[in-house]
């Protein structure tokens, strides 16, 4: 199956839409919570007593769960990571711009031919527009896409010596590379902490309580709060495969899914382990159904 990849630019292409939110009961809306607890049916009347136990939780227990939680993702996919192919800083920043209103798979299909054929900032920056258009034609967008792709090659050229830079203020005022892309960059290609806040990761933390902010720079700086700055990559890529996997926007397969102990949005999706189960995506879909006890 193919996703849509999580590292997007929407530089490139014009705003993406930042959905996802869970809907709000009217009375939790109006009493103006910040953590809203969120509509839920076919679920107990202690199951919901204790999501809203959750969603009322204090500072102290926010961390503790998002922890705990983060723990227990880590358990769920050990293997998770960028889902992008690239070998080079440079590559991985190619592959992200392309990867704006594009799969992951369709990206890592078009990338091998593309790196072969240009592989420095100078290539990108000398491109002949048509030929590199034709690269990256799958991928849609590629007018804009090669645009942004020469902008970068050139800009690199011009003040970096062709070289990616290391921190986030130089990488975002790169042509092509956002908030978001600069820190896939940073964290998978530098090792440099990261929190990226696709609209996986949006949807989910609003889900878990861990931050009621809609703005993806707010989101990334109150969930960066929660955990250790070493943690920040990893978490990003468990959360956005849980996000592509198990924690659906539509469906949410809530009744196998390894975090609904400590989610308070437990029963926004179907809650029968049988059904949820069929909702589950993925390579490690045996290992997480075997983890919910199914
Ligand atoms: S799938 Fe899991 S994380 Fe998502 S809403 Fe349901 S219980 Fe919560």
């Amino acid at each position: 199956m193919e996703h849509r990849c999580p590292t997007r630019s929407r530089n490139v292409v014009g705003p993406v839409p930042y959905g996802g939110a869970v809907p709000v009961s009217p009375a939790t809306a109006a009493a103006g919570d910040a953590v809203p607890v969120p509509v839920t049916t076919g679920i107990t009347a202690a199951r919901k007593r204790k999501n809203r136990a959750i969603a009322a939780e204090t500072r102290i227990g926010t961390v503790r769960r998002a922890r705990r939680m983060n723990r227990t993702l880590a358990e769920a996919f050990p293997d998770a990571h960028c889902e992008l192919d690239f070998t080079t800083p440079l590559e991985l920043a190619v592959a992200t711009i392309l990867s704006a209103q594009c799969t992951d798979v369709r990206v890592n299909l078009t990338t091998p031919a593309l790196f072969a054929k240009y592989r420095t900032a100078h290539d990108y920056a000398e491109a002949n527009r048509v030929e590199l258009e034709e690269f990256i034609r799958p991928t849609g967008f590629y007018r804009n896409k090669t645009s942004a792709l020469m902008g970068l090659g050139q800009a690199l050229v011009e003040q970096y010596d062709g070289e990616l830079p290391h921190t986030l203020d130089q990488l975002v005022k790169l042509p092509g590379i956002g908030r978001k892309t600069a820190n896939v960059i940073l964290g998978n290609a530098f090792d440099v902490p990261g929190i990226t806040v696709d609209t996986h990761f949006g949807r989910l933390v609003r889900r878990w309580g861990w931050t009621a902010e809609e703005d993806p720079v707010k989101v990334e700086h109150a969930v960066g709060e929660l955990f250790e700055r070493k943690d920040w990559t990893m978490l990003s890529h468990r959360v956005i495969f849980h996000g592509r996997r198990v924690c659906h926007a539509r469906k949410p397969a809530c009744g196998a899914c390894v975090l609904s102990n400590d989610c308070p949005s437990f029963g926004a999706g179907p809650t029968d382990p049988a059904v949820a189960a069929e909702l589950v995506k993925g390579p490690e879909r045996d290992h997480l159904l075997e983890m919910a006890g199914l």
